[in-house]
């Protein structure tokens, strides 16, 4: 039984509404909210590209973008009924004309209230455009909310990420701005913040003075695939660190907020990303390293695959070690790797604790230091490593023991995909897991930075660092863990 409150009312326009994103991802996270009672009476979408599709062929692709998820035949007709197409070429404002009418018909049609989401799943040179059209030809409702939903990437430097906000910011205000980082989205990282504020044993131990430092692995098993066009222009700093991993590490270094709503959370995050310490190039030859991934076997190289430059210096690989300069975490080096085509497919957290001062138990009994581990895609659980004493008849031995939770299959099998999550999120005005442009910006500053010191490091393509295929990236990475007496915990 569907309870009523439940129930959102909502008119959602898909700019790219023929696209990738919008058929893997947008339409099964639609169809999942509506299995479960978010959307069911009072919605409807319009999905909008060039091509001239009817509105029977869009519905047609919203069905087999959804099947095999339906219960029933007749389940996914109804709720591909919700669907309308409008051909429309977001670079002419006559028709937006049209958008507006399809619009307010359709908002009379289903009782929606006037609550209007604009999801710009299209390229971000187009976000611009659409914002003004929208209030231009008043697409916009006067009386619900109208909110937009921003797909990566969030420009590719500071400056253009300032001037992509400034186009957007002139027609909407910051709070119905919604960034997409799916990160954000999964399960586990949003735990982060549970654990950390929700235990008191964690509060008292989540400071320089109990944490030794953090690892953050974001690893991919597949190459460029399909994508080598943005790849060759973004590479693995900007595609994964300048989002995804400084969007965790702000969770991990946040301090804590006032109380637990969108502006306390996003402002912490700001004041973490704010503490970033900005490095020179001296000290982004110091503290990051950068690969490419090299054939093995039946894998090719990244320089052997299909519209990659040859003589490409492009990263796929990036490993580094960042400084938060606040009180908490000053002193505590948080290492990061991310790269494609690497041993396995995997988004992991180490908290590494700092070893006993003292070890009384005798010289040949190492203690180990405690780690806290968060998996956050595959098997999505946490880990906690102890010194325990070893069952024996006599003497007293220690061994490392691990405290381990998986989510259950129950549980996974009922676990939102972060789209859904995030979509639903932005139908009821949750702001939480969304990036606020502060935080795009003080990300961008750090990034632009080793970009910068990268770019202007005249290497060869001989020169720049090759890992194999299926391994955990080059020694280099390794390299600089072992210069301050550490190394990767997280070695599959
Ligand atoms: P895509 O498959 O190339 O889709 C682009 C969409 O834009 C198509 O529907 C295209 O339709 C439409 N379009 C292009 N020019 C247009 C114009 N002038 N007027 C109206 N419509 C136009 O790209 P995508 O993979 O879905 O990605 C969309 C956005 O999401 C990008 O910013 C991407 O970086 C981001 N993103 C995608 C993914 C993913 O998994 N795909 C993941 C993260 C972020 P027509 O050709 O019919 O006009």
């Amino acid at each position: 039984m569907i309870e009523k409150s439940k129930e959102q009312k909502v008119l959602i326009f898909i700019f790219g509404g023929t696209g990738d994103l919008a058929q893997r991802k947008l339409y099964p996270s639609l169809f999942n909210l509506y299995k479960k009672g978010f959307l069911k009476e009072n919605f409807a979408v319009i999905g909008t590209a060039r091509r001239p599709w009817t509105n029977e062929h869009y519905q047609q692709v919203i069905r087999n973008s959804i099947s095999g998820m339906e219960d029933t035949a007749k389940q996914a007709t109804e709720f591909s009924r919700h669907f309308y197409y409008q051909s429309h070429n977001v670079d002419d404002s006559e028709h937006y004309v049209t958008l507006k009418e399809l619009a307010d018909q359709l908002d009379i049609k289903y009782g929606i209230d006037g609550n209007r989401l604009f999801y710009l799943a299209m390229s971000p040179k187009f976000f611009g455009t659409i914002c003004k059209n929208l209030r231009g030809e008043k697409v916009t409702s006067d009386n619900g909310y109208n909110r937009v939903v921003i797909e990566k990437p969030f420009g590719h430097d500071l400056s253009s990420a300032q001037s992509l906000n400034d186009d957007i910011a002139k027609y909407f205000p910051e709070n119905s701005i919604y960034r997409i980082d799916h990160y954000l989205g999964k399960e586990m990282d949003q735990n982060i913040l549970a654990v950390r504020f929700g235990n008191n044993i964690f509060r008292a131990l989540w400071n320089n003075r109990y944490i030794d430092n953090i690892q953050i692995t974001l690893s991919e098993s597949l190459g460029v695939e399909e994508r080598a066009g943005y790849y060759e222009t973004a590479g693995a700093l900007r595609d994964m660190v300048q989002n995804h991993i400084l969007q965790i590490v702000s969770l991990l270094t946040m301090n804590a907020p006032v109380t637990f709503t969108d502006e306390d959370i996003r402002n912490e995050k700001i004041n973490a990303l704010k503490a970033l310490q900005v490095y020179t190039p001296k000290e982004v030859a110091e503290n990051f390293v950068r690969g490419q991934y090299d054939e093995n076997g039946d894998l090719k190289a990244y320089r052997q695959e299909a519209s990659v430059d040859p003589k490409s210096l492009t990263e796929t690989f990036v490993a580094g070690k960042l400084h938060i300069n606040n009180m908490d975490f000053s002193g505590v080096p948080i290492y990061i790797r991310t790269g494609k085509r690497l041993a396995t497919k995997a988004t992991r957290i180490d908290i590494v604790f700092k070893n006993m001062p003292n070890n009384i138990f005798s010289d040949t009994e190492e203690l180990m230091p405690n780690v806290l581990s968060f998996n956050v895609d595959a098997n999505p659980g946490m880990e906690l490593t102890l010194n325990t004493k070893k069952v024996s008849q006599g003497g007293y031995a220690l061994e490392n023991r691990t405290l381990k939770y998986t989510h259950d299959e129950a549980t996974q099998a009922i676990t939102p995909e972060a789209y859904e999550k995030l979509i639903l999120d932005t139908i009821k005005g949750d702001t939480t897991n969304f990036v606020h442009a502060q935080e795009v910006f003080y990300s961008w500053k750090f990034v632009d930075a080793i970009r910068k010191a990268w770019d202007e490091q005249a290497i060869t393509p001989e020169e720049l660092t090759n890992y194999i295929s299926n391994s955990m990236g080059p020694k280099a990475s390794d390299d600089l863990l072992a210069r301050d007496g550490n190394k990767w915990i997280f070695n599959p």
